[in-house]
């Protein structure tokens, strides 16, 4: 078996759990391993520690599979996926669509299947996973026997990986647009649409909104296809605004409104978010309860500071906005701008805005995105429910 050799102190964080090996983490590679091939996982004298898929091409360059002498064979991959099907089983219910396969939240680095009804999509980030995607899909047919399974690989982190982009049927085919319920329901377009065709780790965060919006006038910014807006209507707000600035994302919006029989409190506008709610705090406009969901501002480390600004600028608007008593939810689905950096970029935008915020609830992705907890970077979405005084 071909094998890399840690650097000395760089196998600390393998033996605790953590599933990623850099280029730079590796003191040599013993063998010819193919790309994308399995490779032992050993520290520098010869413990064996592991083994995993190697990217030569990757500064990501090995993904540890197991810590335990098996063989990543057949037997290996069905054992994964029949255990994140039994998860779902146990954990998820009450919808049509839910994450099937977390990646790393479920032991198979850079592979991502999405369930909407009987399709399946599903994406290969990761070289190993890639070279393996025919056979991942035969067993993905057998275990969970969808009607079609569609390839959505055309996420850029891919060409870190040195893989080209590609969408297309894999097994089957089906219309790509897709009718589900969370128990709304929503039409999701998984060719066209954005990440698989729907925001599914908001899910939670969605139902989760119901109890504060009861008679509420609702802004929803960064509203998308309407989760979080048709969501609220159905729960009993007065009246919905939703802002993007995709309009294909609008259309599917307005349609997903009618879906749900609520088309006539919800309307959306299409627009910059930063520009329209500069425009409605001019106006002087006000709302009982505001909704931040932006697109992750931090996709590195580096970029922090400049999205923190971003994310500052976007919460003291919506502060601005809101009546005394009001109820924000704002998220961060950066990983690099968490919880505790959400908090207190909220706190400093309530100080601007001279007004008295108190934290009701700290959310997370929803649980068919399981974080494995020596893999921090697996809990990338924060969500914060914050009164407004
Ligand atoms: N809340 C949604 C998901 C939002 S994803 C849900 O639950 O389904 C982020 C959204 O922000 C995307 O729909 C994207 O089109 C939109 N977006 C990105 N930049 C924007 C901008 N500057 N102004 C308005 N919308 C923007």
């Amino acid at each position: 078996m071909p094998t890399v050799f840690l650097k000395p102190d760089k196998d600390a964080r393998i033996t605790a759990g953590y599933l990623w090996i850099f280029s730079g983490e590796i003191a040599r590679l013993e063998g010819k391993p193919e790309d994308g091939g399995i490779v032992d996982i050993r520290t520098l004298r010869g413990k064996w520690l592991g083994r995993g898929f190697i990217n030569p091409a990757s500064s990501l360059a090995v993904r540890a599979l197991t810590t335990q002498p098996e063989p990543i064979d057949d037997a290996f991959w069905r054992r994964r996926i029949g255990s994140a099907v039994t998860y779902r089983q146990r954990f998820v219910h009450g919808t049509t669509a839910y994450r099937l396969i977390y990646s790393e939240g479920d032991f198979l680095p850079g592979l991502i299947v999405d369930r909407y009804g009987e399709v399946l999509v599903l994406q290969t980030l990761a070289l190993g996973m890639d070279r393996r995607k025919e056979m991942l899909a035969d067993l993905l047919m057998d275990l969970v026997h969808p009607q079609a399974i569609y390839e959505r690989n055309d996420a850029t982190v891919r060409r870190l990986e040195g893989l080209d982009p590609r969408r297309g049927w894999l097994r089957g085919t089906a219309d790509p647009v897709i009718e589900i319920q969370e128990p709304a329901r929503f039409s999701v377009d998984v060719a066209a649409g954005q990440k698989t065709g729907f925001y599914l780790d908001q899910r939670e965060n969605r139902t989760a909104l119901a109890p504060y919006v009861r008679d509420a006038e609702v802004l929803d910014v960064f509203c998308y296809t309407g989760g979080f807006a048709v969501h609220a209507a159905l729960a009993g707000a007065r009246r919905v605004t939703g802002i993007d600035s995709s309009a294909d994302a609008l259309h599917l919006a307005r349609a997903n409104a009618a879906l749900n029989g609520v088309d006539s409190v919800c309307e959306f506008v299409e627009a910059n978010a930063f520009d329209e709610l500069r425009r409605l705090v001019t106006e002087k406009a006000s709302y009982d309860v505001v909704i931040l969901d932006p697109p992750p501002f931090a996709p590195t480390k580096e970029a922090v500071e400049r999205a923190s600004a971003g994310y500052k600028e976007l919460n003291l608007r919506a502060l601005k906005l809101l009546r005394p008593g009001g109820i924000l939810l704002t998220c961060s689905c950066s990983y690099h701008v968490g919880d505790a950096l959400l908090q207190q970029i909220v706190g400093a935008a309530a100080a601007d805005a001279r007004r008295a915020v108190r934290l009701i609830e700290s959310r997370g992705q929803a649980r068919d995105h399981p974080v494995h907890p020596a893999m921090p970077e697996t809990r990338y979405l924060s969500c914060l429910v914050v009164e407004v005084g």
